[in-house]
């Protein structure tokens, strides 16, 4: 199975010559089709060809998002929503050609309320830029994927990340969303209550679909309360299945950890060759614990004493903020040290996730399995949440390791769906992993291609994207 075929979509080319002549004169110089415009508009983080858009248009207000939806939909054209293009999955590719609309210039914060713990803002606002604007506030939006992606991106995506263990995913941080949907009007899915029954849950249906049902134009966030202490700390072990051991009984015993991340020991060298550190070379644990200064040091003792029980080296932690920040650069910066291990290779990033009780067993086997082929492929994992990630390095003009990568792909997927899991626990499907969504709800896609045909009924909104609208 060639997981990683990326098909040519129909291209309405008289629509799309309709469309790049009414957009130049509705947006001037804020639509743009030179080529490098469209480049960087199209997907380029993975090794998945790039199918650019045929123009960009950078929008500035919901009232723009109107007339970009309402013109392509007079013609048919595609729209492919743009926060800062970080998927992993081919998600901003235009495999029809089309649109992209960039929310670079529509990154307001509409309003805040600490008193309700919540904020309004706009798209292409990216959580760094989020939590500065949050400084004075004593709050924090948490959810944190590696990348500095935009909160519409990460909405669409139902992304995740490192404090999801603790914190949710961008689905239980969603309070309402506004959508301009396929007639060009705006729709509000819910109000700001903190729980509502009215109704179907139009905000989770939104969320994590990825532009292909309407484009966001807001979002309202829940926010948190910044931790009065935060403690954080690194704790080695001599196997993964030790560490995944160590993380199911923290989870099980209720530690309430911020983030706990597993980093194997290819990933611990490459962290270490990359941000000049000299840990461990072993599978190792990455800690960090929210609450008071009493809370922080009784949820560090509790987890040391896991540790010592599992195997583990001694656990040291640390509160002291400059010592954790060296710490989680280095975990954020795992991505481009996997890459430094060999800069000559591709890298395919990919992730799936597990109950927590069959974590062990599915890194171990991915593990065996990378060992068996001979690959490079660092491990790195949201490992509270059952979730991991494998960046295969491999040689893209070279037709026997693509055929290599593609065969360890489909089973690292078949491995996590027989454990009752799924072949994406926060990347989404974007083109990557349409198959893997078919063996994973089967009959279930249907529907999903229903709501998309109701809701979207010409396919405009980022065709080719999760499933292929007709079967
Ligand atoms: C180094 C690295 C590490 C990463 N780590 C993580 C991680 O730990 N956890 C995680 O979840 N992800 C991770 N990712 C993936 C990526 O950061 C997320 O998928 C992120 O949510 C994408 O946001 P974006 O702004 O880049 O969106 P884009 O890539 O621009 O778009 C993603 C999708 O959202 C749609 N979209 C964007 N804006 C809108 C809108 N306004 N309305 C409707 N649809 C819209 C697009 O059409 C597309 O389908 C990582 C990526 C990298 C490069």
């Amino acid at each position: 199975m060639a997981v990683r075929d990326v098909k040519a979509g129909f291209r309405n080319e008289e629509g799309i010559g309709t469309v790049l002549g009414i957009l130049k004169q509705s947006f001037g110089e804020r639509f743009q089709t030179g080529q490098s415009f469209r480049e960087q508009h199209a997907h380029t983080t993975t090794y998945l060809p790039a199918q650019l858009p045929d123009g960009v248009v950078f929008v500035e207000s919901a009232e723009d998002v109107k007339t970009v939806v309402k013109t392509c939909a007079a013609h048919r054209v595609p729209i492919i929503p743009f926060g800062v293009g970080s998927s992993l999955e081919g998600q901003v590719n235009a495999p029809s050609g089309g649109i992209s609309i960039d929310f670079s210039r529509m990154n307001r914060v509409l309003r805040v309320s600490p008193a309700d713990l919540d904020v309004t803002v706009e798209p292409g606002i990216t959580r760094e830029e989020l939590n500065r604007e949050l400084r004075d506030t004593g709050l924090f939006f948490p959810i944190d994927p590696g990348a500095n992606a935009s909160i519409g991106g990460m909405a669409a995506t139902r992304a995740s990340g490192t404090n999801a263990v603790r914190y949710g995913t961008m689905k239980d941080n969603v309070l309402s969303l506004t959508i301009v949907a396929a007639d060009g009007e705006e729709i509000r899915t819910a109000r700001r209550a903190r729980k509502s029954s009215a109704g179907y849950d139009l905000t989770r249906l939104f969320v994590g679909s990825e532009g292909t049902l309407g484009v966001i134009t807001s979002i309202t966030l829940r926010l948190q309360g910044i931790p009065e202490k935060i403690g954080g700390g690194v704790c080695a072990f001599p196997s993964v299945a030790a560490a995944c051991d160590a993380v199911i009984m923290t989870i099980q015993m209720g530690i309430p950890v911020a983030r706990i991340e597993l980093l194997d020991e290819v990933q611990m060298r490459a962290c270490n060759a990359y941000s000049k550190l000299s840990y461990p070379e072993k599978p190792t644990l990455f800690l960090e614990f929210h609450g008071t200064e009493e809370t922080v040091a009784l949820q560090s003792a509790q987890f040391s004493e896991i540790a010592t029980e599992c195997g583990g080296d001694e656990f040291r932690w640390t509160a002291n903020a400059e010592e954790r920040a060296k710490l989680w650069n280095a975990r954020h910066n795992a991505y481009w040290a996997s890459r430094a291990l060999a800069p000559e290779l591709d890298g395919l990033s990919t992730d799936v996730c597990v109950p927590i009780s069959r974590l062990a067993e599915c890194v171990a086997e991915t593990q065996a399995d990378i060992v068996a082929e001979g690959l490079l492929a660092p491990i790195v994992g949201h490992a509270g949440d059952g979730n991991f990630h494998v960046l295969v390095l491999f040689d893209g003009k070279d037709p026997t390791s693509v055929e290599k990568v593609e065969g360890f792909i489909e089973r690292l997927n078949r491995r996590a769906l027989a454990m009752d899991g799924t072949c994406t626990g926060e990347h989404g499907i974007g083109q990557g992993k349409m198959a893997f969504l078919e063996e994973e709800l089967g009959g279930a896609v249907d529907l999903m291609r229903s709501i998309k045909k109701s809701l979207d009924p010409d396919n405009i909104f980022n065709p080719g994207n999760i499933f292929r609208a007709g079967k």
